[in-house]
């Protein structure tokens, strides 16, 4: 038997991404071929309708810190529960249960530009994985009674909630000298071996070496997403089998596009740092259903303002 590591802590640098708006301001901005929703926001599944999975022992414990209303710690509580569902829990010899994640409404830069912030701040380094331990979101006070108004927080928090578990923030970081989770070993090429073999089979890229991953945006965008056209402006061609939705939609692009689809791609990416994922898509579609929200296109970018 092979001896299990000890675990180890680890704090990381500020690796906080922030969350925009585009420059100009926040517009309506429906995709090619998109009928324009009304903006009567659903909360749907991911506000009540418990999925039929079970068996979780991922457990993501939310610490609300001040600034949120009860109805927008109740949207993160679901977020937590969703990506609880789906991730399920971690890789064999990980013996964490799951991040601790402090969620605050705290004064940033008044209405619009920097929405919010988040990234993990404490990792843990068990079986050669890196994940997070704790972590931080925060969302300016200025935003979030419009962010929920309109039906976008949910996605927003469901997004960068994926950030602070990992997804862009821990695809490569070096540790005392060792390097984790190398996941994204050249600019722009994801090669994590079970988020590109889902990623060939998924998009019908049977021949991609490499998930594309964004280089524009700045800082805090490139290297941290999924590929799209820079500013979500335009579709990428890469559709998904089976249901046609455009790369551009997908919840972890750089520009979040409406109404936002969760990929088996996106799921196996998280298998490769350290978590084992539900392996079906339509269940994992199923707490991802975010549907009808189908106004924003947000701009993720530089955390050097
Ligand atoms: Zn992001």
């Amino acid at each position: 038997m092979a001896t299990t590591p000890a675990a180890a802590q680890y704090v990381l640098n500020d690796a906080l991404i922030e969350v925009r708006l585009p420059t100009g301001g926040w517009t309506p901005a429906p995709m090619p071929g998109t009928p324009i929703p009304t903006v009567s926001h659903s909360a749907g599944l991911l506000l009540g309708t418990p999925l039929p999975l079970g068996g979780s022992t991922l457990s993501i414990t939310i610490n609300f810190e001040g600034g949120l209303t009860p109805s927008q710690e109740a949207i993160f509580s679901s977020a937590k529960s969703a990506w609880e569902q789906v991730l399920r829990g971690y890789q064999p010899g990980i013996s964490l249960t799951g991040p601790t994640i402090a969620a605050t409404g705290v004064a940033i830069d008044g209405p619009g530009k920097v929405l919010g912030q988040a990234g993990p701040k404490v990792g843990w380094v068990e079986s050669g994985y890196l994940v997070t331990y704790e972590g931080e979101m925060k969302f300016d006070t200025d935003d979030l009674a419009w962010m929920e108004s309109t039906g976008v927080l949910e996605e927003v928090i469901l997004h960068e909630m994926a950030h602070v578990l990992g997804f862009g923030t821990l695809w490569n970081l070096t540790l005392d000298g060792t390097l984790y989770n190398n996941v994204r070993p050249v600019a722009g090429q994801y090669t994590g071996a079970n988020a590109l073999n889902q990623y060939r089979l998924e998009f019908n890229q049977p021949a991609a070496t490499y998930v594309p991953v964004e280089l524009g945006g700045g800082a805090g965008t490139a290297n941290s997403h999924w590929d799209e056209e820079d500013g979500g402006v335009a579709l990428t061609g890469i559709t998904q089998v089976g249901t046609g939705k455009d790369m551009a939609f997908e919840l972890m692009t750089g520009w979040l596009d409406s109404p936002t689809f969760l990929s088996q791609t996106t799921l196996e990416s998280f298998r490769d740092i350290g978590f084992t994922p539900v392996p079906e898509p339509a269940a994992a579609a199923g707490a991802f259903a975010l549907g009808i929200v189908g106004l924003a296109l947000w701009r993720r970018s530089s955390r050097s303002a």
